[in-house]
């Protein structure tokens, strides 16, 4: 992205997605398999890989069934993604075998990029906390929430730009953004790390222990699980399986 002189106003873009890009990877249900299989087979075990596929179904599902998990860490994943800085926040709380970068407020202006939610987004919580649900919004809901964002959104980021305009750091002018500015950041984990973060940030029917997630870090944790589902099939049918509980 160019940055614009400080005395040109940005236009703002208002979205309503966020995306999840696998920069990189070396992922593989035989990772799996060579790991758990070395305790028993040494070096051996490489050759047993795809020999026969129901015994590796197999044996990938009692890894997961009885918590053997260290299997599950030999392997990577890079996710590049762009979402609002509140997703950022739940989501750098998993600290376990998850490596961050993030873009950086301090050496760089910040884009005037924002979330607006779509129409699709539940707006009303009913019941209590730990026990709710939510509700679609009606039409009058929708359209204030967009105005009240996007009004909000357009004056915090006049007064950032007025700042730097006068020559105030970015770092200090930045304390007026608000937590619905776009970030983005590349995400390191296992599929250990990854199977636990899923268990706590998606709603799923096949979930042993219910989760109650945002709905924003769920759609980047849906995203992530279609890839990881690519590159480790068994594994993740074995999650499934198991009631979508890390093990
Ligand atoms: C629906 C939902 C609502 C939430 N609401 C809030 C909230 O209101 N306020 C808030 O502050 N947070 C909230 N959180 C964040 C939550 O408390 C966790 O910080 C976050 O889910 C990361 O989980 P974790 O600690 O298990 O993950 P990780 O940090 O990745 O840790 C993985 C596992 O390692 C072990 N572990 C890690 N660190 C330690 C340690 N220091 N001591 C012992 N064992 C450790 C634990 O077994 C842990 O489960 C919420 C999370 C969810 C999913």
């Amino acid at each position: 992205m160019t940055d614009t002189p400080a005395d040109t106003p940005k236009k703002p873009d208002f979205r309503s997605d966020v995306t999840v890009d696998l920069v990189r990877s070396a992922a593989g249900d035989s990772d799996v398999l060579w790991a758990a299989r070395v305790s028993t087979a040494g070096e051996q075990s490489l050759e047993e890989l795809t020999k026969d596929p129901e015994r590796s179904r197999g044996l990938i599902n009692y890894l997961m069934r009885d918590r053997h998990g260290s299997p599950f860490e030999h392997n990577s994943m890079t996710f590049f993604i762009s979402a609002p800085i509140f997703v950022f926040r739940e989501f750098m709380r998993h600290r376990v075998g998850w490596s961050y970068n993030e873009e950086s407020g301090r050496y760089r202006e910040l884009q005037p990029v924002f979330y607006v939610p779509d129409a699709s987004r539940k707006l009303v919580q009913q019941g209590r906390p730990g026990k709710y649900v939510f509700v679609e919004g009606t039409e009058d809901q929708h359209r204030t929430v967009t105005e009240a964002m996007e009004e909000s959104y357009v004056q915090a980021y006049e007064a950032y730009q007025r700042m730097l305009a006068d020559g105030v750091a970015r770092e200090v002018a930045r304390s007026v953004l608000p937590v619905g500015l776009y970030s983005s950041m590349y995400a390191t984990c296992n599929a250990r790390s990854l199977m636990h973060f899923l268990g706590l940030r998606t709603q799923h029917e096949l979930a042993k222990v219910p989760s109650f997630p945002q709905r924003e870090i769920e759609m980047v944790g849906e995203k992530m699980e279609e890839q990881w589902a690519r590159l480790m099939p068994l594994t993740h049918a074995a999650f499934n399986a198991n009631g979508r509980v890390a093990p």
